[in-house]
């Protein structure tokens, strides 16, 4: 059987991942199963480069087709930001709260309390015979000073989504967050594919 190993290590996304392809006709791995592996370098600028890069890249170093994404927060008034660098927005040793605080920071220095925004995620699928997929889905919303919602992670308390008015992505089930969010789309787009390829 194939194997197909997903270029990441958090178990949250690995789960997710898991549980979306668990009807192909493929062993899934993580790269928590191959032990020490040397770090991709996400130096692309946009998702799809970084994702590629890393598709790629473990795809080499584990000899298995690979799975990755990249995704992030664009923000319209700070013209896209924090886009490829939201998970180091507010510098090397960020977390949630840190950037978070430098979302109501950067809003506050445009003299906005909100703005429109949209989370992005790109899949990049990298092949052993050289196929290659790239899948993407986007979620519109806005982002605001007010936090509420204690569900998601990362932006998800200032992320107000255009699916939901009135509710932000930390106040929805995970059922609710997967029908609309960047990730659950882009990977049903890239488990059709995946179909295909496994056939
Ligand atoms: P990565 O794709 O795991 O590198 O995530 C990049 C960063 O984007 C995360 O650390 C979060 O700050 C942000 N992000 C991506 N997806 C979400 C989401 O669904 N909710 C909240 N923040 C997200």
């Amino acid at each position: 059987m194939k194997k197909i190993v997903l270029a990441t290590k958090n178990p949250g996304k690995v789960r997710e991942l898991r549980a979306a392809l668990a009807h192909l006709p493929v062993e899934v791995v993580s790269l928590a199963d191959f032990g020490e592996l040397p770090d991709a370098v996400e130096n692309g600028r946009t998702f799809g480069e970084n994702a590629r890069i890393k598709a790629c890249f473990y795809r080499e170093k584990t000899g298995c087709d690979c799975l990755a994404d990249d995704s992030g927060l664009e923000v319209e008034v700070l013209s896209g930001a924090p886009g490829v660098h939201s998970a180091r927005f507010a510098g090397f040793h960020a977390d949630d709260a840190t950037n978070n605080a430098k979302l109501r920071e950067e809003l506050r220095a445009h003299g906005v309390t909100c703005s429109p925004a949209d989370y992005r995620c790109v899949l990049s699928f990298a092949g052993l015979d050289g196929t290659e997929y790239e899948t993407e889905g986007c979620c519109e919303g806005k982002v605001a000073l007010e936090p509420k919602g204690e569900n998601g992670f990362g932006y998800d308390p200032y992320f107000y989504t255009a699916d939901y008015p009135g509710r932000t992505m930390a106040e929805l089930t995970i059922e609710e967050k997967d029908c609309i969010s960047h990730r659950g789309r882009a990977l049903r787009a890239m488990v059709r594919k995946l179909e295909e390829y496994l056939k």
